[in-house]
């Protein structure tokens, strides 16, 4: 499958990782880029520049295919020095960045002299525009279904695609809800020329994270997720647990202030779910997605099925509908 993605990133398939905080490591990228699609870690997940200068070194042992890395720019408890994290990435010669949240416009001058292809991640077509305008190479669209930030509009894929595909002329990369092959036709079909899958590849066999959640997810069904941090304007789609329930509860009595909810909520104490495997630890992301896997495949087993899936259905479900 031929693409203005695969041509503009160099890959084989339309299959892109999400950044997912605490999972985009280097494993689970080079396993994802070797399998033909785009592998993407996270650079706030390795706690330092350094850390992520030494982890985009470890993607470069384990594969010679393009990969990039992916740069969340929203509120965070503890203040983060994102000027630091751009200079290790054009330093070490990254050639694409998934940039997420705000605006990338401060960083664009230091992206573009480096000849990086910046990919952002946004959730509205205004949004879009502007990255397009800000010089971006693609964006990926985030629809309601969406793992993580959704944004505050609520629009999910089957409107939010074909809006982009309209008033965009730069490729897009589908974001939200997708897990199979179904999915992969249907957002080609809707505009977009890939798809970003996050919460589908945390149940590989290739993601770190402990297994308790790879069969959390398989468990799950598409109504295991919550949104929290709406009252801040901030919402995050989450795996509904113990905490989600809390979260969602303190934030409906009205007056919950981020420093009440900071304990809950908290990126470090969520990391604990994916090295423990109690799935009670703290918040973790996914995505509506959930629903629809039911497996623990390796990636290549996943891409290589995803695309032949999605190629079958083109090819016979709906080409022969035409007679
Ligand atoms: P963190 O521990 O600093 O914060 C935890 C949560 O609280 C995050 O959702 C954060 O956005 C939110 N938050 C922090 N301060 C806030 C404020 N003043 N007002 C409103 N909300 C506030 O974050 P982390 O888990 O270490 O993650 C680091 C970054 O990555 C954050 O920006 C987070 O939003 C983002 N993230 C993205 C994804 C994703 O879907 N790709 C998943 C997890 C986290």
């Amino acid at each position: 499958m031929k693409t203005r993605i695969t041509d503009l990133l160099g890959i084989e398939h339309p299959v892109i990782e999400g950044g997912m905080q605490w999972v985009g490591r280097a494993g689970l990228a080079a396993a994802v880029s070797e399998a033909g699609g785009l592998g993407i870690i996270t650079a706030l997940t390795h706690g330092t520049p350094g850390a992520l200068a030494e982890e985009i070194s470890v993607v470069r042992s384990l594969t010679a295919k393009p990969f990039g890395v992916n740069l969340t720019l929203l509120p965070t408890l503890k203040p983060v020095s994102y000027e630091d994290y751009v200079q290790v990435m054009v330093d070490a010669g990254i050639t694409i960045v998934e940039t997420a949240g705000r605006s990338p416009e401060p960083f664009m001058p230091l992206f573009k002299d480096a000849g990086i292809k910046v990919i952002h991640k946004c959730t509205s077509v205004r949004h879009a525009l502007k990255a397009e305008k800000l010089g971006c190479a693609a964006v990926s669209v985030d629809g309601f279904e969406c793992a993580g930030h959704p944004g505050e509009d609520d629009i999910p894929a089957l409107v939010l695609l074909p809006l982009a595909a309209d008033a965009l002329s730069i490729p897009i990369i589908a974001s939200g809800g997708y897990g199979d092959g179904r999915g992969l036709a249907a957002a080609l079909a809707l505009g977009a020329d890939a798809v970003n899958m996050g919460t589908r590849f945390l149940a590989t066999r290739e993601a770190a994270i402990h297994e308790n959640v790879k069969q959390a997810l398989v468990d799950a069904d598409e109504r295991q997720t919550a949104l929290i941090l709406r009252t801040f304007n901030n919402t995050a789609r989450i795996y509904k647990n113990k905490v989600a329930e809390e979260v969602v509860a303190l934030e409906k009595r009205g007056d919950a202030t981020i420093e009440e909810l900071a304990p809950l909520v908290s990126g470090k104490r969520g990391a604990m779910v994916y090295e423990t495997g109690d799935l009670d630890a703290g918040v973790w992301t996914a995505g509506m997605v959930a629903g629809l896997i039911h497996d623990i495949p390796t990636v290549e087993e996943l891409v290589s099925r995803i695309v032949a899936d999605a190629e079958a259905l083109i090819r016979e479900r709906l080409a022969g509908l035409l007679g």
